[in-house]
């Protein structure tokens, strides 16, 4: 994270990793986010680490570095650089697959042991389309966000739906917590 005085203005430049099971669509949010983008055959990221988005918050370019596993999570070996100094933090399930609703806590762990600063963090549920086949209420993502102290938000990289929404109040809390 950094801030820095140029010609007046103010620059911000905000860590946001996306952690989460595999296949839960983080890929996906994040290439709908960063690039309008939906790939229904998504094999695990391969090549970009990070991308980096701005936003326009109290009149000052605020840009996030939103990092993506690059698959890592199916082996359980996500390292320390990922989440090194990160201040934000998107922790995704699959409201179509209670075992990734249920990873949360473990994944809210390991985030836990790798940051040494306030990190907003935001649960997502996403696959809102896939109401149809639901494993998740919505009931029981807001409670547990409750719990935990997390914003909450069900999201759909397919239709677009929340998923700019979810971004975006991430970033904003990041920039209330150091401003
Ligand atoms: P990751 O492993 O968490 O990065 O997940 P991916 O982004 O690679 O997505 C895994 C699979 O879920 C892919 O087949 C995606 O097309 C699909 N997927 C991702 N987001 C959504 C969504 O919001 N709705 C639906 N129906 N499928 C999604
Ligand atoms: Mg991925």
């Amino acid at each position: 994270m950094s801030s820095s005085d140029e010609e007046g203005g103010e620059e911000y430049l905000f860590k946001v990793v996306i952690i989460g099971d595999s296949a839960v669509g983080k890929s996906n949010l994040l290439s709908r986010y960063a690039r309008n983008e939906f790939n229904p055959h998504s094999k695990a990221t391969i090549g970009v680490e990070f991308q980096t988005q701005s936003m326009d918050i109290d009149g000052k370019e605020v840009k996030a570095q939103i990092w993506d596993t690059a698959g890592q999570e199916r082996f359980r070996a996500v390292t320390s650089a990922y989440y090194r100094g990160a201040v934000g933090a998107l922790i995704v399930y699959d409201i179509s697959r209670r075992t990734t609703f249920e990873s949360v806590a473990r994944w809210l762990d390991e985030l836990k042991t790798h940051s040494d600063t306030t990190v907003a963090r935001m649960l997502v549920g996403n696959k809102c389309d896939l109401d149809n086949i639901r494993d998740v209420s919505v009931e029981e993502g807001k409670i547990l966000a409750e719990q935990e102290g997390l914003f909450f938000m069900e999201t759909s990289a397919l239709d677009s739906t929340n998923v700019r929404k979810a971004f975006e109040i991430v970033i904003q809390e990041i920039y209330n917590n150091v401003s």
